[in-house]
């Protein structure tokens, strides 16, 4: 299969460039000629992330917070906003900064890409079906979500962002896109950022238990990140408002993810079940019917693929971390 991904872009501006999937971004559209400008804040991101590409001529670092305002001068024809912080321990230390990046920062990338006539691409996220009541999840299905609940600082707002974007195409006439990013794994994730992966596998590197929540069973649908940056690109490209959902269909149950992380990682680690989370969704798994009918985009990577790949990562980075510290 083919995706319809033909990038025609001069100059992108891409918000959260310096985090995981936008750091992945960045460097896909420097690969197809699109000159870039991440706009990051570093409060979630590494500038580990984007050490490389600041050597290449086509990408420019501005460090600021996108909830004050974009200074990006330059005309561009693609503004992908995707800072803001997205795991759930991040969003629990930064609350308030998650809504205004949400809110204030989705209105300046907006703007932004409506005083250039530039293509909008919103990244959104499965949290807005919050804990679904049906499964797997379209996009008509308007979601079940606790709006004080602790987990409501990210979920609501993306939710106030895809009703802010709605609005603005309406109104103003802008070039807007939405994506609902299911869970994304793959190299340059944190290992202490909270999500499943990137602790599964920190912890089986370490011959540390594995923290498995609750009883295991509930699931979660993982995309490698390459499926995820291909996915948002063939949606920034076709032109399309959505939402659409990007995300791999084939759910695994927590418990699953840990034994197959143990395997792969050829570790001696037990697993150790621990207190699951207030709110935490019992399944996630998205139905992705829209975005291979519109865009021709499946996922390709299969996990034990992905998980790899990830794990071969995170092997490096911290034999790096030991060179580093050694006298
Ligand atoms: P990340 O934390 O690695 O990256 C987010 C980046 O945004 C960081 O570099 C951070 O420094 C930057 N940022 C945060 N607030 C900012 C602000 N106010 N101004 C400027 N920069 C700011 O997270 P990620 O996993 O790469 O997620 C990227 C985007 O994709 C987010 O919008 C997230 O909601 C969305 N998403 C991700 C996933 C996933 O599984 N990774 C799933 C659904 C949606």
């Amino acid at each position: 299969m083919t995706t319809a991904f033909s990038p025609t872009w001069q100059h992108a501006v891409v918000t959260g460039g310096a985090g995981f999937v936008g750091s992945h971004l960045c460097t896909a559209l420097l690969d197809t000629g699109t000159e870039v400008t991440c706009v990051d804040d570093l409060s979630t991101g590494r500038a580990e992330n984007i050490a490389a590409l600041l050597e290449h001529p086509g990408f420019t670092w501005v460090e600021a917070n996108v909830a004050e305002g974009i200074p990006v001068d330059l005309p561009t024809d693609l503004v992908l906003h995707f800072a803001s912080p997205a795991s759930p321990a991040d969003y629990l230390r930064l609350p308030l900064h998650t809504m205004e990046t949400g809110s204030l920062g989705t209105r300046h990338a907006l703007e932004l890409a409506h005083a250039n006539g530039a293509r909008f691409v919103l990244a959104s996220t499965s949290e807005v079906y919050g804990d679904p009541q049906q499964n797997p999840q379209d996009e008509r299905y308007w979601g079940h979500v606790n709006p004080v609940g602790p987990r409501s600082v990210y979920d609501e707002a993306k939710r106030f962002g895809e009703a802010l974007t709605t609005a603005h195409a309406d109104t103003k006439g802008t070039d807007t896109g939405i994506v609902r990013l299911f869970n994304t794994y793959g190299p340059r994730m944190r290992g202490h950022d909270g999500r499943a992966v990137p602790t599964f596998v920190r912890q089986a590197l370490a011959g540390e238990p594995l923290t498995v929540t609750g009883d295991g069973r509930q699931t979660r649908s993982l995309c490698y990140v390459d499926d995820t940056v291909r996915g948002v690109l063939a949606a920034a490209a076709h032109g399309m408002r959505g939402p659409v959902n990007i995300g791999n269909p084939g759910e695994i149950t927590m418990l699953d993810l840990a034994r197959l992380v143990i395997i792969l990682a050829d570790s001696d680690s037990e697993i150790r079940f621990v207190e699951r989370p207030t709110d935490d969704p019992a399944l996630r798994c998205p139905d992705i019917t829209l975005a291979h009918d519109k865009l021709g985009w499946e996922p390709r990577v299969a996990p034990v693929d992905g998980l790899r790949r990830t794990i071969d990562w995170f092997r490096a980075e911290a034999a790096t971390g030991t060179r580093r510290t050694m006298p």
